[in-house]
């Protein structure tokens, strides 16, 4: 079988490394942009609300942390995580501790004010704790998954693709190619290469402040929705989810007003009051998005299908998503 993957962030340099496990004929490509992938948090944990994501999450997570060779090319760093949400939780938590023994447990309002620091929380809210989380770096993932394929029989090339269309066709500037399977993973961009299917591209922004927050671990509080980790020195890298949706991805650009959005809700939700007044740093970036969320292999046309739709969460869920995109791709 021949197969071209089109892009090379995370999610397409995962999914042409499976390929290529899988003795596919593999074509990457993988032109340098400041994506998605480059841009990420990475953070990483088992447990989601909606339990089919969790079990993604966490099969993706327990492929990190057992496989020695994945767990370098990622450089997963593990810190733990508190997910704080008045939903129902028990249906992910029981897949987590499926996948990952003794890695989850729950606290209720108390200890999340105690343990975390947590403020003005709802008699209702609970923290899915989870010793098995942490941080890894998509970008150094998807480099080490692209130079292996390269030394593996793969294909990779930095040419833009210009054109896909049905029976697995794709144009470049250099020419034009046919192959038996056509994989557009191209994040943000990939509404503009094919059509077939709702995607929408979004803002996603993060900054790095300095608030003496007493939190020790990452964790997202999904009534005000914001999420960070710890980032060493008294810092803390801190986000809200932004609604600019329909963003060009060459043309983003910093959301002030959402920045400071977050330092006021950090600080209430922590009842912090010292600290830096703006963000040392903002990151303004953005991810593609469908609904249902969820990285999955989606056939648009003949020969032709998407890998995408990460919608600000891919890097916890691609392990177990590119495996089983390579194995649909085979079989089909
Ligand atoms: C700021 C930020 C923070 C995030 N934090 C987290 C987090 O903490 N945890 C988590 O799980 N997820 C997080 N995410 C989401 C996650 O990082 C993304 O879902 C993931 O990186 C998407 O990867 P991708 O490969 O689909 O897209 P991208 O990384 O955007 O890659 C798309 C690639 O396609 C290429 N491309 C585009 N057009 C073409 C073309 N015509 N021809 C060839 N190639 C093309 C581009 O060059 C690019 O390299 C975050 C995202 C952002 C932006």
């Amino acid at each position: 079988m021949r197969a071209a993957v089109v892009g090379g962030g995370v999610a397409g340099a995962t999914l042409a490394w499976r390929l290529r496990t899988a003795g596919v004929d593999v074509t990457a490509y993988a032109p340098e942009a400041e994506d998605a992938s480059g841009a990420s948090g990475g953070l990483v944990r088992g447990f989601e609300v909606d339990a089919d994501a969790s079990r993604a999450a966490a099969e993706s997570l327990a492929e990190l942390r057992s496989d020695e060779r994945v767990r370098d090319w990622a450089g997963y760093r593990e810190t733990g995580s508190v997910y704080v949400t008045a939903k129902d939780v028990t249906p992910s938590v029981d897949s987590v501790e499926d996948v990952l023994p003794g890695s989850a447990s729950v606290v209720d309002a108390a200890g999340l004010a105690r343990r975390f620091g947590f403020r003005d929380l709802t008699a209702d809210a609970v923290g899915v704790v989870e010793r098995h989380a942490g941080h890894f770096s998509p970008a150094r993932f998807r480099e080490h998954a692209l130079r292996w394929l390269a030394g593996h029989g793969g294909d990779v090339r930095t040419e833009r693709v210009t054109e896909v269309s049905a029976g697995a066709v794709v144009r470049t500037p250099g020419g034009t190619t046919g192959f038996d399977a056509v994989v557009v993973a191209a994040g943000a961009w990939t509404p503009r290469l094919v059509g077939g299917e709702p995607l929408r591209s979004k803002q996603i922004q993060y900054g790095l402040y300095r608030l003496p927050i007493p939190c020790p671990v990452s964790f997202v509080d999904d009534r005000t929705g914001l999420y960070g980790r710890p980032a060493g020195d008294g810092a803390f890298l801190l986000g809200l989810g932004c609604d600019r949706w329909d963003v060009d991805p060459d043309g983003v650009t910093p959301d002030h007003d959402l920045a400071a959005r977050v330092l006021d809700t950090a600080r209430r939700r922590f009842g912090v009051t010292g600290g830096a007044g703006t963000a040392d740093r903002v990151v303004a970036s953005f991810d593609c998005y469908r609904s249902p969320a969820g990285l999955r292999l989606v056939r648009v046309g003949a020969g032709v299908f998407t890998f995408t739709g990460g919608s600000g969460g891919a890097a916890k869920t691609v392990l177990a998503a590119s495996r089983r995109a390579a194995e649909e791709l085979v079989a089909a």
